[in-house]
């Protein structure tokens, strides 16, 4: 089972799909076939290439009008967004991103000895996200209580912070599926298919 890589429609990687979910795409004129040149092919124009090819990495697909080469990267015609959500606002994300410590007294603890802190409290407008949340352990938390850090005397040790995009390398080697050297050039950003990484 072969996958393809999705880019987005200026060729930024952002997703990895099976090849039937591509074809789908490229037969409905929602992506175009990209090669390592980045010239690009619709569906038309790549049921002519693939009719001259002998060979093709990602092997073909017959029917009875056609050879189809599976192509091993597309494009997307009307997408230009990078997926920003990319690092899922989750608790284990939370922790994971801050180290395990507590952002006010930096110590380390178990998860279980850990709180999720609104650094602006929640009656005060504070946001539920990767904004405004930190960890804290439980003595920190109580101590803050529902107040600015200042007015507890208290100051953020670990600074709050976004999550940093997973780089494609990193996606890379945690990527259900082999990476295909088509790929490589084209994996600065990349996001998986939630529904493929679980499998
Ligand atoms: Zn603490």
């Amino acid at each position: 089972m072969s996958h393809v890589l999705i880019l987005n429609s200026n060729m930024y990687a952002i997703q990895v799909a099976p090849w039937e979910r591509a074809l789908t795409l490229l037969y409905l004129d929602r992506a175009q076939v990209v090669d390592e040149e980045y010239r690009t092919y619709d569906f038309r124009d790549w049921i002519d290439l693939s009719r001259e090819m002998e060979r093709h990495p990602a092997g073909f697909i017959h029917t009875p009008y056609f050879k189809l080469a599976i192509p091993e990267v597309i494009a997307l015609r009307f997408f230009d967004r990078v997926p920003q959500q990319a690092v899922p606002f989750t608790r284990r994300n939370i922790y994971h991103h801050y180290g395990y410590r507590c952002c006010y007294c930096s110590r380390r603890f178990p998860t279980a000895e850990l709180n999720l802190d609104h650094v602006v409290p929640r009656s005060r407008g504070g946001l539920t996200d990767w904004t405004n949340i930190v960890t804290s352990c439980i003595p920190c938390n109580l101590r803050k209580g529902d107040r600015l850090p200042k007015e507890a005397g208290m100051k953020l040790a670990i600074p709050l912070s976004l999550p940093r995009r997973r780089s494609g390398l990193a996606l890379m080697a945690r990527c259900p599926v082999p990476m295909r050297r088509s790929w490589q050039r084209f994996v600065d950003n990349v996001y998986w298919d939630s529904a493929l990484e679980e499998n």
